[in-house]
């Protein structure tokens, strides 16, 4: 028997028609064999105008009493439903989440699933029935062990049924909804995007400006740590849509089934080298000549950091593996005989890496890493965070000092530990889709002390008032007093909370001031090919100075490169990369 899991969402079950329609899918899926577990969201709108109900009421309304009534939303579509499947004859039950056992913490509005019990969907499914569940909710033990009514956050139902699937060992989850799949970027700004026919899970969470909409980010790290097929596709055709894949096939752990911890692992990569080009010209096209110089050298460049100084110089940092040093040495030593600036080289380095869905949105996680290897009273030397990664390039003989820091704080657990992983040749494109950001903005800290702990100071009081780092960058240049510069970007409705917060750090910083950034956009590059195909950021920053656009700071993690452009030729920038990626075409072959 194949176990489907088929969630609906609001607008699919937003009116009796669609709920009829609805139905009527599920019953041929049903007629041709299928064992169904269906899931469905509130109709529609229903959760806004619940939510603005209870704020017309209150401005802030217990959370308890928020999940209970948010919950409703969701138990008139399962009802509805049921009514429909046993119209057309076909014998289906609903449930809620308490009634069938998915089992969550206690923290109201955002609570994550510890656990499913299966047994009465299994009996249920035995008997030949299909069985209609309430996505988004679930239930906790509140204090003193009774039973509470908990939600998972908006947009969870698509959590609550790729956990089903994991928790039942189904065959696929199939998500439906009102777009076609995943697109390679912004068909909005791209007309020509295309349909995705495949994308790993860790490609999808890097593209979370471009897939959150599509899926909740919690149910693509559910499908990439147990390895369950999800499938997005339409309600309204029988196009096969996007399918996720993903290589992991862990066990569900005691710690429960969504990774209670925002981190998921950690990972140290030994026998790196830094090289940093200081000093050389701001000016199209730089970042790609050295970096198509590089590739064509055999040099496979890992991170790559760019930021601009003082108006008219760069500084471009880059790791790369030991052994391709002296070449690399060699390269951009004739690079700047040519063009002018310094070179400086360090070896014995180490990048230490955290990833998990967690970090999204949530600034302290960041900020815990930077503290943590700095209450370890190791510096760090470069800085690279992505969507779901930050990463921080430190000292070789700190490495297992600061790994076992790590470890101790996030209370990871051995298997989500890896030591130099192995990179396989996966065959997977260097470029699988691009997504813009418009809602950054920069700002530099200028003169930092270069001790440990100063970097984890500007993130933690920022992300102690809430406001997410996103592209940080340490750079290259020191200041005669040995400082550095610190620049980031963030979302521009946090630029003047940042103001405050940075004055009042930098007080007791000698020299030190902020300096805020042009209007900026963010292009990201996202490929699981990436890491395996040298010369793939050297082709974006080509692509980019192609159509005359400046960089203005260049940040790349394992699967991404960003490049940070002035917000005028964002979407210009956007377009020429899809197209020199060859994403324009249905088979792309980057
Ligand atoms: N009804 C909930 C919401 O609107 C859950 C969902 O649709 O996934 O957020
Ligand atoms: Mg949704």
């Amino acid at each position: 028997m194949t176990i489907l899991v088929q969630k609906f969402g609001g607008t699919s079950v937003g009116s009796v028609e669609r709920i009829q329609s609805v139905a009527q899918r599920i019953a041929l899926s049903k007629s041709q064999g299928n064992d169904l577990v269906i899931v469905v969201s509130a109709m529609g709108n229903t959760t806004n105008e619940l939510t603005s109900l209870a704020k017309s009421i209150s401005k802030s309304p217990p959370k308890r009493e928020m999940d209970m009534l948010l919950s409703t939303g969701e138990q008139v579509s399962i009802a509805l439903l049921s009514i429909a499947l046993n119209e057309l004859g076909v014998s289906a039950k609903s449930m809620t989440g308490s009634q069938v056992g998915i089992v969550t913490e206690s923290s109201h509005g955002k609570a994550r699933i510890l656990e499913i019990k299966t047994e009465r969907i299994k009996n249920l499914l035995e008997q030949g029935k299909i069985v209609v569940i309430a996505g988004f909710q679930g239930t906790s033990l509140g204090s003193g062990g009774t039973a509470e009514i908990t939600t998972l956050g908006r947009g969870g139902s698509d959590t609550s049924a790729i956990a089903l699937a994991t928790a039942l060992g189904a065959d696929a989850c199939e998500i439906y909804t009102d777009v076609p799949g995943v697109l390679t970027t912004d068909p909005r700004i791209v007309p020509n995007a295309q349909l995705m026919q495949e994308i790993s899970c860790d490609e999808m969470l890097e593209l979370a400006s471009l897939g959150a909409a599509v899926l909740h980010p919690r149910a693509v790290e559910i499908a990439r740590n147990y390895g369950i097929k999800l499938i997005v596709r339409s309600s309204w055709n029988n196009d096969p849509g996007t399918t996720l894949t993903s290589q992991n096939k862990n066990l569900i752990s005691n710690n429960g089934l969504e990774v209670n911890k925002p981190i998921n692992g950690a990972e140290l990569v030994e026998n790196q080298a830094v090289l940093g080009l200081s000093h050389i010209p701001d000016k199209p096209g730089i970042a790609a000549d050295l970096f198509e110089m590089l590739s064509k050298g055999g040099v496979n460049v890992d991170l790559i950091i760019q930021s601009t100084h003082e108006g008219n110089s760069n500084d471009i940092t880059f790791t790369v593996c030991e052994n391709d040093l002296e070449k690399a040495k060699l390269l951009c030593e004739t690079f700047i005989q040519k063009l002018g600036g310094e070179l400086s080289t360090q070896k014995q380095m180490s990048k230490l890496s955290i990833r998990g869905a967690g970090i999204m949105g949530r600034p302290s996680i960041a900020a815990s890493l930077f503290e943590t290897i700095s209450k370890a009273g190791i510096n760090l030397r470069l800085i690279a965070t992505s969507e779901v990664k930050v990463s921080c390039v430190i000292d070789s003989s700190m490495g297992a000092k600061a790994l076992r820091s790590i470890i101790e704080f996030f209370k990871l657990e051995d298997n989500q530990v890896q030591i130099n992983p192995k990179v396989v040749k996966s065959g997977e494109p260097a470029v699988r889709g691009v997504a813009l950001d418009l809602e950054q903005t920069q700002v530099s800290v200028i003169n930092v002390p270069d001790v440990p702990g100063s970097a984890a100071i500007i993130c933690k009081r920022l992300a102690d008032s809430g406001i997410s780092l996103d592209t940080i960058i340490q750079s290259e240049r020191k200041h005669l007093n040995g400082g550095r510069n610190i620049s980031f970007t963030l979302n521009k409705n946090d630029r003047k909370l940042a103001d405050q917060v940075l004055t009042h750090i930098i007080k007791n910083w000698i020299g030190s001031h902020i300096q805020d950034g042009e209007a900026i956009a963010r292009i990201s590059a996202v490929g699981a090919g990436m890491p395996n195909t040298p010369g793939t950021a050297a082709k974006m920053f080509r692509a980019i100075a192609n159509a005359g656009i400046n960089i203005e700071m260049i940040a790349t993690s394992e699967i991404r490169t960003s490049c940070i452009v002035p917000e005028s030729d964002g979407r210009k920038a956007l377009q020429v990369v899809h197209n020199f990626f060859n994403l324009n075409r249905t088979t792309n072959l980057n």
